[in-house]
């Protein structure tokens, strides 16, 4: 044995209770009251602390390349500030490059990630365009622990959105091949005309975000994509629903009968649309954008009343340099940095203000992800046989989340000043040690790329 978390309050997706947690190798061995300690084992004393299993951010986007530019977090400081935050696992994305087939694009993207890599990964693959061989290269993904799809109903002209057919196409192949269908739900043609009202009228600046794709593009996405994908009894993962309008058409298409999987953020949560009118207004630029705070009280209900499966980050990290590179509110680059502030976010809002019980937090943040993802019972959950991801959380300890310093390269973080309760002390990662105290001490190249099992989702559990 080489380590032995004693004392603390062990948290899973059903139940909390006080154990030891013992662990070998890069697993959990044991979980139980009174295990025996061994001379070799480092005893870490949690008493006081919650155990948690390590949290998984289904949604993140760190080396991305887009629009001339690359984000400011690659795979190093993006799974470093993920660590910081008790994040174990991020779910990224592997685009299509060009002249070569799905698996081997996210062949090449695993190979980009691994060396930087502290914490786990596992890949969705982004589809903007259908192969000559679309169900064997889906099959082929699968067979290589792909676990998802991302398709996009919006951003015609960026070349992103599947035009009706190729979608359909698409979503059914994946399903086949036992892939969870994501979509990023925002109807194109709302989005367009908003946007060439606005333009006519001269109203493009960064304070202009919120309008310029408003939640009746997301409800509008989500009751269409939904119909089609229920119709044909495809499940359907929306990320980051952002408003009570997107959240009513999921509920709607779950009352039809549709298998809906919704996902919300943080910043959907905590921040609201007053940002865009302070001059800090690029900083809280992300699409979809903020909304209103009864969106906001909205989308809480839902994630206390278990309609929401997951809360990630869309962690898409850009400095204010970059930032400021954009003039209107069509071409800042929109992305915020997350993934460390995730955790405590959610335990301060969720548990602390609002009363969530500890199992729900483990539920949104890591069972779920991991179950949804094919990663369940090797991730997302604290019980013998599971991969060591480990946090050790301190509930007492009270924090004012700092503008610059977090792990991120972007420099800043949109909740800076923020004050939480709890905050990771030590967090771990397949047996290893990743961060103590205030201390990373992780190291790039021993995050791996994780193999996600396919046809989980459907089966449902
Ligand atoms: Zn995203």
């Amino acid at each position: 044995m080489d380590f032995l978390i004693t004392g603390g309050l062990v948290v899973t997706e059903d139940r909390e209770f006080r154990a030891d947690v013992a662990v070998d190798g890069e697993k959990i061995v044991s979980v139980g009251g009174g295990l025996p300690r061994t001379p070799e084992a480092v005893v870490l004393d949690a008493s006081g602390k919650y155990v948690l299993p390590g949290v998984i951010d289904a949604h993140t986007h760190f080396a991305l390349r887009s629009r001339g530019t690359v984000t400011a977090d690659g795979f190093a400081s993006g799974t470093r500030s993920a660590a910081c935050g008790g994040v174990t696992t991020v779910i990224d994305f592997a685009d299509q490059l060009p002249g070569m087939s799905m698996a081997r694009s996210a062949r090449a993207r695993i190979e980009e990630a691994a060396p930087g890599a502290s914490v786990d990964f596992a890949l969705h693959m982004t589809v903007t365009r259908v192969p000559e061989d679309l169900a064997g290269e889906m099959a082929a993904l699968g067979r290589m622990g792909v676990g998802a799809v991302k398709l996009f109903t919006t951003y015609r002209a960026a070349g992103y959105l599947l035009e009706d057919d190729d979608f359909l196409a698409v979503a059914e192949a994946a399903n086949g091949a036992g892939l969870l269908v994501t979509v990023h739900a925002e109807d194109n043609d709302t989005v367009e005309r908003f946007e060439a009202a606005l333009r006519e009228h001269g109203r493009t600046s960064p304070s202009q975000h919120a309008e310029s794709r408003p939640s009746e593009a997301e409800a509008i996405a989500i009751k269409k994509v939904a119909a089609h994908l229920g119709r044909l009894g495809i499940p359907v993962y929306f990320v980051h629903v952002s408003s009570g309008a997107g959240l009513d058409a999921a509920r709607e298409a779950r009352r039809m009968g549709c298998t809906v999987y919704a996902e919300t953020c943080p910043h959907y949560l905590l921040l609201t649309q007053d940002e865009y009118s302070g001059d800090r207004a690029r900083e809280f630029i992300m699409t979809p954008p903020l909304r209103t705070a009864a969106d906001a009280a909205a989308l809480w209900d839902a994630v206390l009343g278990g309609e929401i499966d997951v809360i990630a980050t869309d962690h898409c990290a850009f400095t204010r340099e970059q930032k400021a590179l954009g003039e209107t509110c069509f071409d800042v680059l929109p992305g915020i940095p997350g993934v460390e502030t995730l955790l405590p976010l959610v335990h301060q809002e969720g548990v602390v203000r609002r009363g969530m019980a500890l199992p729900d937090m483990v539920r949104v943040l890591s069972h779920n992800p991991a179950r949804l993802f094919g990663l369940y019972p090797r991730k997302g959950t604290i019980a013998p046989g599971a991969d060591a991801d480990i946090v050790i959380f301190d509930p007492g300890c009270s924090r004012t989340i700092p503008g610059a310093s977090l792990h991120s390269n972007a420099g800043y973080t949109p909740y800076g000043g923020m004050k939480v309760q709890g905050w990771p002390m030590t967090v771990m990662v397949r047996g290893r040690v990743v961060l103590a105290g205030d201390q990373f001490v992780g190291g790039p190249g021993w995050g791996r790329f994780v193999a996600s099992t396919p046809g989980l989702a459907a089966g449902d559990g």
